[in-house]
């Protein structure tokens, strides 16, 4: 979603810190290596020993020379035997002997002696090169352990753990992040709010005088790509002051304990640089309720505890600010919310027609626009799109416009990439039969159709048959005539029928239905599940709401609250205006069978037609009726 995001070793300075530690790090691993190694040979030793019974070099000697010797095994340091008398047990019973080697003891003539008694002698082990497998075992021990030290210690060190090495892997500081509030389109009420803190980073010596605590940290609340980050930087900018961002999701580690190491090196470094802004992104990825509701694990909890006990414990006065971003402000642990932490939210919303445009404007700042551009258009045609999307949709026209060899970018480059970030790009290669190629075409005529028809709907800008790559086989653009907050049970009710109207055309001509027509009965579902549970639009609930909105901030999922009795009185009624809609939309269709064909037949040909073309069609046909009636009278 943010570009400058994406690769945040580039801006991050610290990193180099990696370049300088290997040789220390290398050393310490060789030591430890040595040192492990070492710990297990004499582990192993005294656990082998253990199987023996050790003797003296006579009771051997006392041994061998009353032939009680059954076999002998000769190593580099001892002598390995067992005595006849053992030799008969069960081979679970055996014990061995062994006993020291005597400096003096020539071992070829000692085994040849042997050999001669009949008692049998390992030879392999006689053989010299024992020494020489000694050595290499012992190297290759060596650098096993040494390599796996150090990876260990790598890892460690990432996460800035103990003494080995302090990289602050994901935390990236900007000195200046060259952002200013005038990069920043509308938002104007988290503008205004962020002001003060602005101010108080400029001077916080001018607070402290009076004795006025400032906030330690503010929450930016908003939909992803509604700007957060952008807004939390332009402070930064504003303020001339150094900026700090880590992403909850870096905080919550493999490791207990690495979470909260991590929290406290943050802290530690923005006290070296401070005043700065410390910003932390999905900050519910650590902040979530540690009641389990919502499965909070004890490493998390470990951090949040060091990010609580950070925040309360740095000097205010020394102008750290603390910001945090969150869509789901409603799964945040309590105590983070508290007076003195984030106790200040900041909305940032979804921008209105007016921040739409000035986010177009902002974005296209840089670009050579074409003097058909009319970014007035694009910004009503994007209505519910967020400042992401707005600058995604510039980006793709700029590129269009290189790709089409032109100087500037056009209306249609704007046009084109809107349908490119809405619904994906448009793939001319892919083949419908033409029997899928009619049905498509009398689906979206059929949406259409109905929200022409009826005088509530929004009207249609564009209709096409021409598949986009996220799946949809054709689609309907609806331009809402002016931003709507409120609607009327007419227009939703119209609405159902528009999104059903597609299912009705294809039964309608085809006496078939498709699977095509999955994404809109979700949708109408859902429309007619709110209507019921939410907006008190059915008689069978009256007014009361079944469901609340956990989450106004991400899509405003409601979920069911209330008996079971009262749910299935929810699934009746919306099925119940289901089934009115859908043969609202099939009546109409009926009626307008004629209009239906000729336009559907129209898209065929075309693949493309616009809302004009499409009322054209309508008020050609109604003109004679309308004189049919006054001819009737
Ligand atoms: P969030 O942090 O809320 O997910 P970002 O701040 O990362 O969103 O926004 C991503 C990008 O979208 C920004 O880098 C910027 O290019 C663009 N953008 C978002 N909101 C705005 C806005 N209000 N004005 C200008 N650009 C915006
Ligand atoms: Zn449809």
């Amino acid at each position: 979603m943010d570009p400058e995001r994406s690769n945040p070793n580039q801006n991050n300075p610290n990193r180099g810190h990696d370049g300088d530690k290997p040789k220390t790090n290398g050393w310490a691993a060789l030591t430890i290596a040595i040192l492990v190694v070492l710990a297990f040979s004499t582990i192993f030793n005294t656990v082998s020993n253990s199987q023996y019974t050790q003797t003296t070099w006579s009771e051997f000697r006392d041994a061998m020379e009353s032939n009680d010797l059954s076999e002998v095994e000769i190593r580099p340091d001892r002598i390995v035997y067992m005595t006849k008398e053992e030799a008969k047990k069960p081979p679970k019973e055996q014990k061995a002997c062994f006993t020291g080697l005597p400096y003096s003891l020539d071992l070829m003539t000692f085994a040849n002696e042997l050999d001669a008694m009949g008692v049998k002698v390992d030879e392999q082990i006689v053989e010299d090169n024992s020494t020489i497998m000694m050595v290499l075992y012992y190297a290759g021990m060596l650098m096993l352990s040494f390599f796996m030290i150090r990876m260990l210690m790598k890892r460690m060190g990432d996460g800035g753990m103990g003494n080995f090495g302090k990289s602050k892997a994901k935390v990236y500081m900007e000195k200046d992040t060259g952002v200013r509030f005038a990069d920043v389109a509308g938002q104007d009420e988290a503008k205004e709010s962020l002001k003060e803190i602005i101010d108080f980073l400029h001077n916080p010596g001018k607070y402290a005088a009076i004795g006025a605590k400032l906030p330690k940290g503010a929450l930016l609340v908003g939909s992803p790509g509604t700007g957060k980050t952008l807004i939390a930087k332009a402070v930064a900018g504003e303020a001339n002051v150094p900026f700090f961002y880590i992403s909850g999701s870096d905080f919550v580690e493999m490791f207990v304990g690495m979470g909260a190491s991590r929290v406290r090196d943050l802290f530690q470094q923005a006290a070296k640089v401070a005043p700065c802004i410390i910003f932390i992104d999905e900050i519910d990825a650590v902040g979530r309720s540690r009641d389990s509701r919502f499965g909070s694990n004890s490493e998390q909890e470990q951090t949040l505890n060091q990010l609580l006990a950070e925040i309360d414990g740095f000097d205010s006065t020394k102008g750290i600010v603390c910001l945090a971003a969150t869509n789901r402000p409603e799964i945040l642990d309590k105590a983070l919310l508290r007076p003195g932490r984030f106790d200040r939210r900041i909305i940032v919303d979804r921008p209105n027609l007016q921040g739409r445009l000035d986010t177009l404007k902002v974005h296209t700042r840089r670009i050579k626009l074409s003097e058909d551009v009319d970014l007035n258009k694009i910004a009503q045609q994007t209505a519910g799109a967020v400042g992401a999307d707005l600058a995604n949709l510039v980006n793709e026209a700029a590129l269009r416009a290189v790709r089409n060899g032109r100087k500037a970018v056009n209306q249609e480059d704007l046009l084109v990439s809107f349908e490119t970030v809405i619904a994906g790009s448009e793939k001319k290669n892919t083949v419908l039969s033409d029997m899928e190629k009619r049905l498509v075409s009398y689906h979206e005529i059929g949406h259409a159709l109905i929200s022409a028809l009826e005088k509530d709907a929004a009207p249609v800008t564009k209709i096409t048959i021409v598949p986009h790559t996220d799946g949809a086989l054709g689609y309907t653009l609806y331009l809402p005539e002016e931003e709507k907050y409120l609607s009327t049970k007419a227009e939703l009710l119209t609405k159902l029928k528009s999104l059903l109207g597609g299912r009705a055309a294809e039964e309608l001509v085809f006496g078939t239905v498709t699977t095509g027509a999955s994404n809109d009965i979700q949708q109408a579902t859902g429309l007619a599940r709110n209507m019921v549970a939410l907006y008190g639009m059915s008689e069978e609930l009256g007014l009361m709401a079944a469901a609340s909105v956990q989450n106004q901030y991400l899509e405003g999922q409601a979920h069911m609250d209330c008996s079971n009795e009262t749910a299935a009185l929810v699934d009746q009624a919306v099925q119940r205006l289901l089934k009115e809609a859908y043969a609202g939309s099939k009546q109409l269709l009926t009626e307008n069978r004629g209009l239906l064909d000729e336009i559907a037949e129209y898209l065929l040909i075309k693949e493309t037609i616009t809302g004009e073309e499409l009322m054209a069609f309508i008020h050609a046909a109604k003109a004679p009726r309308l004189e049919e009636a006054e001819n009737a009278e």
